[in-house]
C-alpha cells in the first residue's frame, strides 16, 4: 500500500429522518488520506461530523456511500481484516458495569478473535495505570479510570491504527497528561493515531497533521506546522496617553478604534515589521501609554476556515 493507514474516498453519510427531525447529511463527500505512522488530528466544531467519520471507520455506523480502506483493506470487500486493523476509543463511556477491567479486556479480545496466548491484558492494564483495579467492578471506577479502560479495550487486538474520539474532553490535567504520554508511546512504537479534539492546543501539541472538518466537509488538510505557518497575522493594541485625534495609516495596516479608546492595528508580520507599525503610530501624533501584541494561533485558522464556509 502507498503508505496510507487510511484512505477515504467520496464518503457520504445521511442519517435518516424520523420522529426527531429531518434527514441529516452528516458527511458530504469526504476525501482523506491518513499516512502510516502519523498522529493525525481531526478538528471541527460540534456537529461537524467527526464522530460520524470515526464511527464509520470503526464499523459502528454504516456509510451511505463512498469507499473506506483501512491498512490496505477495503471495508466492504475485506470487512474482517479492515476491522482487525483498527481500535477505537469511543467518545461515550459505554462500559458494562458488571465486568472487571480484566474481564472486559478478555471479552473484547474474544470478540476480536485474539488467541489466548497472544492476549496481554495485564500489560495493557499496567500501561494505562489500572493494574490495581484489574479485578474491581467497572461501576466502582471513577470517570477517569473508565476512560483509561476504554483506551485499554481499544488496544487488545494490537491494531495498526488507534482512533480516539475526544479522548481528553472533560478530563483533568493529570489524566490528560497520562493519555498524551500513552498516545506518544504507542505512536513511537509504530501505531498510527487518529484523534478528534476541539482543544486546539491539544492538536498543536500532539498532531503532525491536521484535517479541519466543518458541516460534513474537509475544509483544510495540512501539516500542523504549515497550518500554523499560515498564521502570519498579528495585532498590536495601543493605549494612547490622550485620546487620539487621528488614526495611524500605512500600507498593510488595518486600523480600528475600540470603544475604550484603544487603537487596534492588524498587520502581517512577514510584510510589516513591528517598528514600522510603531512609526505609523508616532507619525499620527499618538504617544503610547501601553502597547501589547497578539499573535494568531490555531484557533484563528480554525475560526477563519469554519466562518468562511458559514458565510
Ligand atoms: P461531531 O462529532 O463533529 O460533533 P457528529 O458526527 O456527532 O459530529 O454529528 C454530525 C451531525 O450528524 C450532527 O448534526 C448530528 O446531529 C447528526 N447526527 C449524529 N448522529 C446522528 C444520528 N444517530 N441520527 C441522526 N443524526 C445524527
Ligand atoms: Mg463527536
Amino acid at each position: 500500500m502507498a503508505g496510507n493507514a487510511i484512505e477515504i474516498r467520496g464518503l457520504v453519510k445521511t442519517y435518516a429522518g424520523g420522529r426527531h427531525g429531518p434527514e441529516k447529511r452528516a458527511l458530504k463527500g469526504v476525501d482523506l488520506n491518513i499516512p502510516q505512522g502519523a498522529v493525525f488530528g481531526l478538528l471541527g466544531p460540534n456537529g461537524a461530523g467527526k464522530s460520524t467519520l470515526i464511527n464509520i471507520l470503526a464499523g459502528l455506523v454504516v456509510k451511505t456511500s463512498g469507499q473506506v480502506t483501512i491498512w490496505g483493506f477495503d471495508q466492504d470487500r475485506n470487512p474482517r481484516q479492515s476491522r482487525a486493523s483498527i481500535g477505537v476509543m469511543p467518545q461515550e463511556l459505554n462500559l458494562d458495569p458488571f465486568f472487571t477491567p480484566r474481564e472486559a479486556l478478555e471479552v473484547q479480545a474474544g470478540l476480536y478473535g485474539v488467541p489466548r496466548r497472544e492476549r496481554c491484558s495485564d500489560a495493557i492494564l499496567a500501561m494505562v495505570g489500572l493494574e490495581d483495579k484489574a479485578d474491581a467492578y467497572a461501576r466502582t471506577l471513577s470517570g477517569g479510570m473508565r476512560r483509561r479502560l476504554l483506551l485499554a479495550k481499544a488496544l487488545v487486538h494490537h491494531p495498526h491504527v488507534l482512533v480516539l474520539d475526544e479522548p481528553t474532553a472533560g478530563v483533568d490535567i493529570e489524566l490528560r497528561q497520562m493519555l498524551w504520554q500513552n498516545i506518544r508511546r504507542l505512536n513511537r512504537d509504530g501505531m498510527t493515531i487518529i484523534l478528534t479534539t476541539h482543544y486546539l492546543e491539544e492538536a498543536e501539541e500532539m498532531c503532525d497533521e491536521i484535517a479541519i472538518i466543518n458541516e460534513g466537509e474537509v475544509v483544510a488538510r495540512d501539516s500542523t506546522a504549515r497550518l500554523l505557518g499560515r498564521l502570519d497575522g498579528k495585532t498590536m493594541i495601543i493605549q494612547p496617553e490622550t485620546p487620539a485625534a487621528a488614526l495611524p495609516e500605512g500600507a498593510g495596516l488595518e486600523v480600528t478604534r475600540r470603544a475604550d479608546g484603544a487603537i487596534v492595528i492588524a498587520y502581517r508580520a512577514s510584510e510589516t515589521p513591528a517598528e514600522a507599525v510603531l512609526a505609523a503610530v508616532r507619525a499620527a501624533g499618538i504617544s503610547i501609554r501601553d502597547v501589547r501584541t497578539e499573535q494568531a494561533d490555531l484557533q484563528d485558522v480554525f475560526l477563519d476556515l469554519t466562518r468562511r464556509r458559514a458565510g
